[in-house]
């Protein structure tokens, strides 16, 4: 098969143009990720570049050759830059437009004008060394989980790898010579590849950049902007996780249930913005003392619940004590302020599976009510006898008294 040249270039002239102006349009419409912009720019500046190419033999070879080359680089150039702003890098405007300078300058090189196998050498390094570049860039922020990064890094690196392949390749094919170039097979099938390549590389560009999105407001979705931690919802649906874990598998678990103490006065003496670091400095510290099968959230306000995996009462009330004490210590002076905050933490222990995290929580919550009653800045843990001794004894307390009964 061989397909028209000519064909082929009208082709990717309309499927670039409308590629770019795609890209353009999914930008305008949610200009949160500016790298959708400069990837619809380097498909229009392709677009220009398969233009100039078409000049071929009508216009003077510094356009359809020296130039448009310059404009294809930069265009390749662009998808670079947008791939480092996509992962919050600053534009390099040294790599965005070195490889246009460098061609036009090694152009007006007698040696290099004259020979197409120094031209074909010279444009494939630097189309390959943007293409990899672009790879790296979207290899380098590969911690963020974006499912369709990987088809692009793949896409890529396979269109750099052939760039790189065509300067051999053009040297096993020396009977081709200059003036029936456009006649070539291989024109056409590197054209064909190019066309195939860019359709690719914009739908799995625009892939990413919704992934991105629905990925930014699945995360505002379920974490506490204040703190970095899962937030109530976040909260419990990890404790549901761990519930059905536990189903399985049996394992004791306890949850905490944190107020912080007096936080209104902390508010009131000291203004809200050294409340809100308050609130962070018990996040940080109550996280670094946790294990990584536990879960820590914010239910809200200055209240805060962590869940502990395959821990029994004597280990939950140990764990209880360093986090009441490690965040008696971190809040003691905040920003220079004599700030003093303590917490009282609630304790309830699930000893068998299943584990009924609602219920848990209830407990907890009888627990932590307790510890502001019995003077604040303390650990109490639930427990059947102590939920009957308060149903008994305080019946102004918030008792759950299906648990109460159930106890007994
Ligand atoms: P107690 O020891 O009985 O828990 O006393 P408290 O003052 O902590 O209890 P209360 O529930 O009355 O006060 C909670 C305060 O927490 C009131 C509210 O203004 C403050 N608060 C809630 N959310 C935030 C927040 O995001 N930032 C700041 N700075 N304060 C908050
Ligand atoms: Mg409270
Ligand atoms: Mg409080």
């Amino acid at each position: 098969m061989n397909l028209d040249v000519n064909t082929l270039f009208l082709v990717t002239i309309y499927v670039e143009a409308m590629l770019g102006l795609l890209l353009l349009f999914a930008w305008v419409q949610n200009s949160a990720i500016t790298a959708v912009a400069w990837w619809g720019s380097a498909h229009l500046l392709r677009a220009g570049s398969v233009v100039l190419f078409g000049t071929y033999g009508s216009a003077p070879d510094w356009i359809s050759i020296d130039l448009s080359n310059a404009v294809l680089f930069t265009a390749f150039a662009v998808t670079w830059t947008g791939a480092r702003v996509f992962d919050g890098r600053s534009p390099s405007y040294i790599g965005l437009f070195g490889g246009a300078v460098l061609w036009l300058a090694v152009c007006q090189i007698p040696m290099i004008a004259h020979s197409m196998e120094a031209r074909i050498l010279i444009s494939s390094f630097i189309i390959t060394g943007y293409t990899w570049g672009t790879a790296y860039e979207f290899w380098r922020g590969r911690s963020e989980p974006l499912v369709s990064r990987w088809p692009a890094i793949f896409m890529l690196f396979a269109h750099g790898s052939l760039f790189l392949l065509r300067t051999p390749l053009a040297a096993a094919l020396p009977w081709i010579p200059d003036s029936q170039v456009y006649e070539s097979v291989w024109l056409t099938v590197l054209s064909f590849e190019a066309l195939l390549f860019t359709i690719a590389i914009a739908f799995i560009l625009l892939a990413m950049a919704k992934e991105r999105i629905e990925f930014l407001h699945r995360v505002a979705s379920l974490v506490d902007p204040l703190t970095g931690i899962p937030n109530r919802r976040a909260f419990l649906e990890g404790a549901e996780v761990m519930a059905q874990r536990i189903d399985a598998a049996p394992r004791p678990a306890a949850v905490l249930l944190v107020d912080l103490d007096h936080f209104k006065s902390i508010n009131d003496s000291f203004g809200h913005a050294l409340g809100d670091r308050v609130l962070q400095l018990f996040a940080e510290t109550t996280h670094s003392n946790i294990g990584p099968h536990d879960l820590l959230g914010r239910l809200g306000g200055e209240e805060f619940a962590v869940a502990l995996y395959d821990v029994d009462r004597d280990r939950a009330m140990e764990l209880a004590e360093t986090i009441r004490q490690a965040f008696e210590d971190a809040a003691f002076e905040v920003e220079g302020y004599p700030v003093a905050a303590t917490c009282s933490i609630g304790v309830a222990v699930s000893e068998n599976a299943p584990l009924d995290m609602s219920a848990l929580l209830g407990q907890a919550d009888q627990a932590l009510y307790a510890a502001k009653e019995r003077g604040r800045n303390r650990c109490e843990l639930a427990t059947p006898e102590f939920v009957l001794h308060l149903d008994a004894s305080t019946p102004s307390l918030r008792i759950n008294h299906m648990h109460a009964k159930s106890a007994a």
